[in-house]
C-alpha cells in the first residue's frame, strides 16, 4: 500500500482563485472591487458597544434581528430573506438548492467566474450562453429550455447592466427555473429586481455587503425572494451548518444598513470618480465599457492588457486581469478607488503609453 492511500478518497476540485490580497496597505489595490471607503461610523460604534458576554451564546440561525432590519429596508417581510457568510455563500447555497434537475443551468459565458466552481462542485449539467458581441446578454438564448438560470447585474467583469425590463421577460418567460440575479453591484446604477420578488416566485435576488456597503471583511450576503425558494434554501443551509452568521457580523450589518446617508454618499462619491476615471482613460486611448458598477473594465487599442498589468504592478498598483475566454484577453478590470489612487493610475498609465 502507497503512504497516502487515503488520498484517492479526496475530492478532486478545480477552486475560484480569488483577485490578490496584499497586506500592504500602501498598495493601490484596484483588483477585487472592494469599497475604497471605511464602513459607516454606526458599524465602529455598535462593535465598540457589543456585548461580549452574549457570545457564550449560539447566535440564532436566520440572524434575525439583521433579517428583520432587511425585511424593513427592502419593503419585503422577514421570511423573504435569506442570510449568508457573503454572497458567495448564499450563491453557494441557490446552486446547491435549486439546480438539481436534469436541463442545463444557464450563465452567461463572461460572467462571475465562480458561478462554473460551484457548478461544476455540485454535479450541476450547465450551459455557458455567451454574451452577444456588445458585450450584452443574448435575451433570446435564455428563452431555450433549460434547468435554472443565473444572471450578475450588472454583470461582472464587464460592468454592463441590462435593464429590468429584460431580466423581468426572462423570469417570466422561465416559471418552471428558479432565475438567481446576483446584484452584488447594482446600488452603483443598475435596477433591482427586489421589487419584482412578490410577483414572481421564480425570482431569487442576491445581494452582498462586500461591495457598496464597504464590509468585505464581515462576510454577509443575502438573497430576497419567495417564502418557498427561502425555505428550500435553509433546510440545505441546515444540512451542513446552521449557526453561519455570527453575532458580531449582525450587530454591525445591521449599524450598516441604519445608515442610509452615508451609504448614499460614498456611493455618489464612487459614480462620480469612476465617470471621471473613465473619461481619463479615454483620453489615453483606452475603450471603456460603460459602467454601472464600481469598476470598469477597459482595453487599450494598441497596448497589451497583460503588460499593462504588469506596468502597473511594479508600480504597486493591481487590477485584475482573466485570460479566458479569449475575447477578453486583452481588457483590464480596475475597481474604482478614491480620487486619489485614481489620479495615480492616470499618472502611471499615462507615462507609460505615450
Ligand atoms: C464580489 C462578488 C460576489 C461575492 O461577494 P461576497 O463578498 O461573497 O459577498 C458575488 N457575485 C459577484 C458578481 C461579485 O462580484
Amino acid at each position: 500500500m502507497s503512504e497516502k492511500a487515503w488520498l484517492k478518497n479526496v475530492r478532486k476540485v478545480t477552486p475560484y482563485v480569488p483577485g490578490e490580497q496584499p497586506q500592504d496597505l500602501k498598495k493601490i489595490k484596484l483588483n477585487t472591487n472592494e469599497n475604497p471607503y471605511p464602513p459607516s461610523k454606526g458599524v465602529m460604534e455598535a462593535l465598540k458597544e457589543f456585548d461580549t458576554s452574549v457570545l457564550k451564546l449560539y447566535p440564532t440561525t436566520d440572524a434575525k434581528e439583521l433579517r428583520k432590519t432587511l425585511a424593513d429596508y427592502h419593503k419585503v417581510e422577514e421570511k423573504n430573506l435569506f442570510i449568508g457568510v457573503g454572497s458567495d455563500d448564499v450563491l453557494a447555497t441557490c446552486f446547491m438548492t435549486f439546480f438539481c434537475g436534469e436541463k442545463p443551468t444557464l450563465f452567461a459565458d463572461i460572467t462571475y467566474s465562480f458561478y462554473e466552481v460551484w457548478a461544476k462542485f455540485a454535479g450541476i449539467n450547465y450551459k455557458l450562453v455567451p454574451l452577444k458581441e456588445n458585450f450584452r446578454q443574448d435575451e433570446e438564448a435564455y428563452y431555450e429550455e433549460n434547468g435554472g438560470i443565473v444572471i450578475a447585474n450588472p454583470n461582472a467583469p464587464t460592468s454592463i447592466a441590462e435593464s429590468k425590463e429584460l431580466i423581468e421577460r426572462i423570469v417570466k418567460a422561465n416559471p418552471e427555473s428558479v432565475v438567481i440575479i446576483d446584484e452584488a453591484y447594482v446600488d452603483f446604477g443598475g435596477e433591482s429586481v427586489i421589487g419584482l420578488t412578490e410577483k414572481y416566485d421564480n425570482l431569487l435576488v442576491v445581494r452582498t455587503f462586500s461591495k457598496s456597503r464597504s464590509l468585505a471583511g464581515l462576510r454577509i450576503g443575502y438573497a430576497v425572494g419567495n417564502e418557498d425558494l427561502i425555505n428550500a434554501m435553509f433546510a440545505v443551509r441546515d444540512s451542513i451548518n446552521s449557526y453561519t452568521i455570527n453575532t458580531i457580523a449582525v450587530k454591525a450589518a445591521v449599524a450598516s444598513v441604519l445608515d442610509e446617508e452615508y451609504f448614499q454618499s460614498t456611493l455618489k462619491k464612487i459614480v462620480a470618480t469612476r465617470e471621471r476615471a473613465a473619461l481619463e482613460l479615454e483620453k489615453l486611448g483606452f475603450d471603456v465599457l460603460p459602467s454601472s458598477a464600481n469598476f470598469l473594465y477597459v482595453t487599450h487599442k494598441t497596448r497589451s492588457a497583460v503588460d499593462l498589468q504588469l506596468k502597473l504592478r511594479n508600480e504597486h498598483i493591481f487590477v485584475r486581469y482573466f485570460k479566458k475566454p479569449e475575447r477578453i484577453s486583452n481588457y483590464l478590470r480596475i475597481s474604482v478607488g478614491t480620487d486619489e489612487e485614481m489620479d495615480r493610475l492616470i499618472e502611471v498609465l499615462s507615462k507609460e503609453i505615450q
